[in-house]
């Protein structure tokens, strides 16, 4: 339970906190349409559900190590970090391109994932905005890497702040890198929140090249 807890109070404290830094930033504003009624309020609360969400998969996650299932690295080999860090970002953009294109199948889209899109401006504090089956099937991304390599507890926590890191800054709504065309990684935001106003393509986040290959990449009128 106490991890539970610890996990929330931390995980609640980075979603916040970056929100928060994320909105001081100067960018290019994307999307000039105005937000929905009590559209903030509304993303905390389901934010909220989904952050009691990770926080259970952590739980579960400490008992499948306990048990043997799943296998965790404790101490740390330097020269192995950035490694593991790669592998784990690169992780994080294969585990959510698939999910995310899961999630716009038309039974999940209409029941799930319709309440992140309810977003179609987004704000920082969408970055969570999900049903919880949502949040679980995301969630899942430190779990599943798991299965294939125990990664050092070290690596691993780099995983949840790229994340959180990534998704506020992608749900800004300000393009801090304006002058990139859209095939440029740095273009990620502008890329999602394309996403958030059409409802399909662009599914991947950081990375272009997932929607580029698949042919699922939304293009951009005049360039
Ligand atoms: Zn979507
Ligand atoms: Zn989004």
């Amino acid at each position: 339970m106490i991890l539970f807890f610890l996990t929330f109070a931390a995980f609640s404290g980075l979603y916040f906190g970056f929100a928060w830094l994320t909105l001081h930033l100067p960018g290019h504003k994307i999307d000039h349409r105005p937000l929905r009624k009590n559209q903030i309020r509304n993303e905390i609360g389901l934010s909220m559900i989904s952050i009691a969400c990770f926080s259970g998969i952590a739980v579960v996650t400490k008992w499948l190590v306990e048990l043997g299932i799943l296998e965790v690295t404790w101490e740390i080999v330097w020269w192995k970090l950035p490694l593991e860090i790669a592998v784990l970002f690169f992780w994080n953009e294969i585990h959510f391109y698939l999910c995310h294109r899961l999630l716009h199948t038309s039974w999940l889209y209409r029941h799930v994932h319709v309440r992140h899109h309810r977003s179609v401006v987004p704000t920082p504090y969408s970055t969570y905005s999900f049903h919880f089956v949502e949040a679980l099937l995301l969630g899942s991304v430190m779990t599943t890497a798991l299965l294939f390599y125990p990664f050092s507890l070290v690596s691993l926590m780099t995983l949840p702040l790229m994340s959180i890191i990534l998704n506020a800054l992608g749900h800004l709504n300000a393009d801090l890198f304006p002058s990139r065309p859209l095939s440029h990684p740095l273009a990620f935001a502008r890329r999602h929140s394309m996403h958030h106003s059409q409802n399909s393509g662009n599914y991947g986040f950081f990375l272009p090249w997932f929607d580029m290959w698949f042919r699922s990449a939304i293009k951009q009128k005049g360039r």
